[in-house]
C-alpha cells in the first residue's frame, strides 16, 4: 500500500465516520433514531405508485362522476389501511351556495364528445371516450359542421376585425374563457379549437405534441372547446393561410349545472380529544392523467397515513396526543366546503401537511421538491420541522448517489422489484408561494400553519404528458416518510420538549436573520431610493424579520403550552443579533450620507396610514379556484381600478402574479390592531417596498366589498 493510498483510506474512514455519525442523528431533535428508522423501513414507494396508477386512469374534474370514482377509491384504501371513521361527504353546489367566503361552482356531466376534421382530410381530432382532456371543462352540448376560422389569440376585439365567425368554429391560442366570452358570446361563434399554451417554464413550446387541459367559464351559458396540440394547430393554421378551407364536425353532449363536491376524510385518533388535530391535505381533482398534479400528493399522504396507522396500531410508535386527520377533495373548494361544514374540526386544527405535486422525477419533469414556508403573517415552527427531515433525506441520498454507501438511510425504493431510481433528493426551502389548499389553511381567519410540499417547476403540469412515466417511486417513498415524520412530530410535540427544541429553532432563526441581512443590505444600497428612504426600508425589513422569528419561537411554546418564560432568553438573543446587524447597516447608510437614524416612516402624516382595518366577513381568503370575492361583490369594472391588481392577468395565472401575493397578505395582516401603515410595512418587508396609497386603496376596495371595516 503506497502512502497516498493509506492517506486516502484514512480520509475515507474519517469522512465515513463523520457522515455516519451525522446520518444517525440527523432526524433529532424531533424523533428518536428508533422512531425514524421504524418509519423509514415501513414507508413504501411501490404502494403509492400502484395507487397512483389507479387514479391516473380517471379524468378527475370536480363534481363529475369520475371524480367521485376517485373519491371512492381513496375511501376504499383508507379503510383497508386501518384508518378510523373513514367516510365520504357530499356538499351541494349550484353557483350560489357559499362555503365560508367562497361561492360554490357548478358540476359538469359529459355523455360524449367528438371532433372530426371533415375537410381537407377526414381525421378524428378528439374523442372524450378515449382522451377526455381533449374536451375543455364546462363545454356545452353542440352538434355542428362548420368552417374553422383562425382568430389568433382571440382575446381582443381586434382579433375579430374583418372576420365573420358567426356559426363557425374559431381556432385560438389565447386564454380560453376570454375567447369563449368574445368569440362565442359576443360574435356568435359555435365553439373553439384551442392550443392555449401551458404555464410558462424554460421548456415552454419545445414539445409540440403536448395537449393542455382547458377550462371554459362554467357561468357562461354556451360554447364548447376542443384542445389540440401546438403541432396540430400549426398544421390547421397552415391550411387556412394557404386559403384551403378547413371544415370540422363537432358533437358534444354535456350539461353544466348544480351538482356536489365529494370530500373523503379519515383519522388516526390521538389520546387526547382536547389536544386538537393535525391535518394532511392534498387535492384529488385534475385532468387525466394528472400523475404528479396531483395524484402524487393524494397517494403520498395516504402512504404517510398507512405508515403511521400501522406503527401506531401495532404499538411500535406511541399514540400521539393529537388526532391525525386525512382529507381528499377538490382543490381549495373541497377544503372550504369541509371546513365550513365542520366548524368544530376547523377550530381544533393545529397544523397542516399539504402535498401538491411530490413525485416528479427531477430528470424528467425538471422539478425540485420545495419545502415551502408559511406566509409572514403566520410565523410557525412547522416549516423548520419539515425542513430538517427533508435535509436528513437529502443528505443521505446525496451520500448514496456519490459512493453507493448508506443505501438504507437514503430510502431507495427498489425492494421487491420496484422500479424506483437511485437519484439524489433535490429539495430546498422556499418562501411562501400561492396556488393550492394551503392558501386556505394559512389565511388569517383559519390560521392553521401549513408545511407545503410541492414540486416546481413541472414542465408537464396540466397536460396529457403528466403521466405515470414522470413519477419516481423512490421519491414517493421519501416524501411519504417526510410527511409521516413531520405530521407525527406535530401530533406528538409536548411541553417537555421545549428545553431541547427552543435552541434548535433559535439557531435556525439566527441563520435566517443573517441571510435576511443580505437582503436588507441590498435595500440600504438601492440607488432607486433616496438614502433615508432606503435606510428606512432596510431597517423595516430587519424589524419585521425579527418580529417574525420571535413569533415563530412563541408559536412552539403556544403550541405545546410550555412556560413562555423559557423562550424569553432566546428571544432576547435574537434582539441582540438584530441590534448588531442594524449597527452594520447604519454604517452602510452613513456611506450614502444618511446619519442619525430616526424611525420615521415615509408614510407618516398621510391620513389613511393611521386607520385600523377590522375583518368583518366570513372566514377564508379572497380568491379561490373559481371565485374571486372582490370581482363578485364589486364587479370587474371596479376591480380594474384597484391599483394593486394587474387586471391584465388571467385568474388562472394568478400563481405567478405578485400583486395577488401582496393582496393575500394585506388581508391576512388585518387583525384589528395593525394600522394601514403598519400593514404596508409588513408586506413591504415580505415582498418588497410598496407605496402606502396602493395598500390603502386595496383595503378601501375590501371595505366596499364588506370584507373589512376601516376604523
Ligand atoms: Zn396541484
Amino acid at each position: 500500500m503506497n502512502p497516498i493510498t493509506t492517506h486516502r483510506v484514512q480520509l475515507l474512514l474519517a469522512s465515513w465516520l463523520v457522515l455516519h455519525g451525522c446520518l444517525l442523528h440527523a432526524q433529532q431533535p424531533f424523533l428518536s433514531e428508533a422512531q425514524w428508522t421504524l418509519m423509514r423501513e415501513e414507508a413504501s414507494g411501490l404502494a403509492p405508485y400502484e395507487n397512483l396508477r389507479s387514479l391516473t386512469r380517471l379524468h378527475r374534474v370536480p363534481a363529475t362522476p369520475e371524480f367521485d370514482q376517485a373519491a371512492e377509491f381513496m375511501l376504499m384504501r383508507a379503510k383497508e389501511y386501518g384508518l378510523q371513521g373513514a367516510h365520504a361527504e357530499q356538499f351541494p353546489i349550484d353557483g350560489k351556495i357559499h362555503y365560508g367566503l367562497m361561492r360554490s361552482h357548478l358540476g359538469w356531466h359529459v355523455e360524449a364528445a367528438r371532433l372530426w376534421e371533415l375537410q381537407p382530410e377526414r381525421t378524428l381530432l378528439g374523442d372524450w371516450a378515449t382522451d377526455p382532456i381533449r374536451l375543455a371543462d364546462y363545454s356545452h352540448s353542440a352538434d355542428v359542421d362548420a368552417a374553422l376560422v383562425d382568430v389568433g389569440a382571440g382575446t381582443s376585439e381586434a382579433d375579430y376585425a374583418d372576420k365573420d365567425v358567426r356559426g363557425k368554429i374559431v381556432l385560438a391560442d389565447g386564454a380560453l374563457a376570454t375567447v369563449q366570452r368574445i368569440a362565442v358570446m359576443e360574435h356568435g361563434a359555435a365553439g373553439i379549437v384551442s392550443d392555449m399554451p401551458n404555464q410558462t417554464t424554460a421548456w415552454s413550446g419545445l414539445d409540440t405534441t403536448i395537449v393542455r387541459w382547458g377550462h371554459l367559464d362554467a357561468l357562461l351559458p354556451s360554447g364548447f372547446a376542443f384542445m389540440v396540440s401546438k403541432g396540430t394547430a400549426t398544421a390547421l393554421r397552415a391550411q387556412l393561410t394557404r386559403g384551403r378551407p378547413v371544415t370540422l364536425s363537432a358533437h358534444v353532449k354535456a350539461e353544466v349545472g348544480p351538482g356536489h363536491w365529494t370530500v373523503v376524510t379519515a383519522t388516526i385518533p390521538g389520546t387526547d380529544p382536547q389536544a386538537g388535530e393535525v391535518v394532511y391535505s392534498c387535492h384529488l381533482d385534475h385532468q387525466r392523467p394528472g400523475a404528479n398534479d396531483n395524484a402524487s400528493g393524494c397517494v403520498t399522504i395516504l402512504e404517510s397515513a398507512r405508515v403511521l396507522a400501522r406503527l401506531i396500531e401495532s404499538g411500535k410508535l406511541p399514540r400521539p396526543a393529537r388526532t391525525l386527520r386525512f382529507i381528499w377533495g377538490p382543490e381549495v373548494e373541497g377544503t372550504m366546503a369541509f371546513l365550513s361544514g365542520h366548524p368544530d374540526i376547523r377550530r381544533s386544527m393545529r397544523a397542516d401537511v399539504h402535498m401538491d405535486m411530490v413525485g416528479g422525477d427531477p430528470y424528467k419533469n425538471k422539478s425540485i421538491l420545495h419545502v415551502t414556508e408559511t406566509p409572514w403573517s403566520l410565523p410557525s415552527f412547522v416549516t423548520d420541522v419539515g425542513e430538517l427531515f427533508a435535509e436528513t433525506i437529502r443528505d443521505s441520498a446525496a451520500v448514496y448517489a456519490e459512493d453507493g454507501s448508506h443505501r438504507e438511510a437514503a430510502v431507495v425504493e427498489d425492494r421487491n422489484g420496484a422500479s424506483g431510481t437511485r437519484n439524489e433528493f433535490l429539495s430546498d426551502r422556499t418562501p411562501y408561494a400561492e396556488g393550492s389548499d394551503h392558501d386556505d389553511y394559512d389565511s388569517s381567519t383559519i390560521a392553521v400553519p401549513s408545511l407545503y410540499l410541492r414540486d416546481w417547476p413541472d414542465i408537464y403540469i396540466h397536460t396529457d404528458h403528466d403521466t405515470l412515466e414522470q413519477i419516481d417511486p423512490t421519491k414517493l417513498r421519501r416524501v411519504a416518510l417526510l410527511g409521516a415524520a413531520s405530521g407525527y412530530t406535530y401530533a406528538a410535540a409536548d411541553a417537555e420538549q421545549a428545553n431541547a427544541l427552543l435552541p434548535f429553532f433559535a439557531a435556525r432563526a439566527q441563520r435566517r436573520l443573517a441571510e435576511g441581512f443580505e437582503r436588507a443590505q441590498g435595500l440600504v444600497n438601492d440607488s432607486r431610493m433616496q438614502p433615508r428612504e432606503a435606510w428606512y426600508e432596510a431597517r423595516n425589513l430587519m424589524t419585521q424579520m425579527l418580529w417574525r422569528e420571535q413569533a415563530e419561537l412563541r408559536s412552539f411554546s403556544t403550541y405545546v403550552q410550555s412556560d413562555p418564560e423559557k423562550g424569553v432568553a432566546f428571544s432576547k438573543d435574537l434582539d441582540a443579533q438584530v441590534a448588531m446587524l442594524n449597527r452594520w447597516m447604519d454604517r452602510a447608510a452613513a456611506l450614502r450620507g444618511a446619519h442619525d437614524f430616526q424611525p420615521l416612516a415615509p408614510w407618516r402624516g398621510e391620513p389613511d396610514a393611521s386607520r385600523i382595518p377590522v375583518r368583518t366577513a366570513e372566514f377564508g381568503p379572497l380568491t379561490f379556484q373559481n371565485d374571486d370575492v372582490l370581482v363578485d361583490r364589486l364587479g370587474s369594472e371596479r376591480m380594474g381600478k384597484i391599483k394593486l391588481l394587474d387586471n391584465e392577468s388571467n385568474r388562472l395565472f394568478r400563481v405567478q402574479d405578485r400583486g395577488a401575493l401582496y393582496a393575500y397578505e394585506i388581508v391576512n395582516f388585518v387583525d384589528g390592531k395593525r394600522s394601514v401603515g403598519e400593514i404596508r410595512d409588513a408586506v413591504a418587508a415580505e415582498f418588497g417596498p410598496i407605496p402606502l396609497d396602493v395598500v390603502a386603496d386595496y383595503l378601501k376596495a375590501c371595505e366596499e366589498a364588506k370584507i373589512v371595516a376601516l376604523r
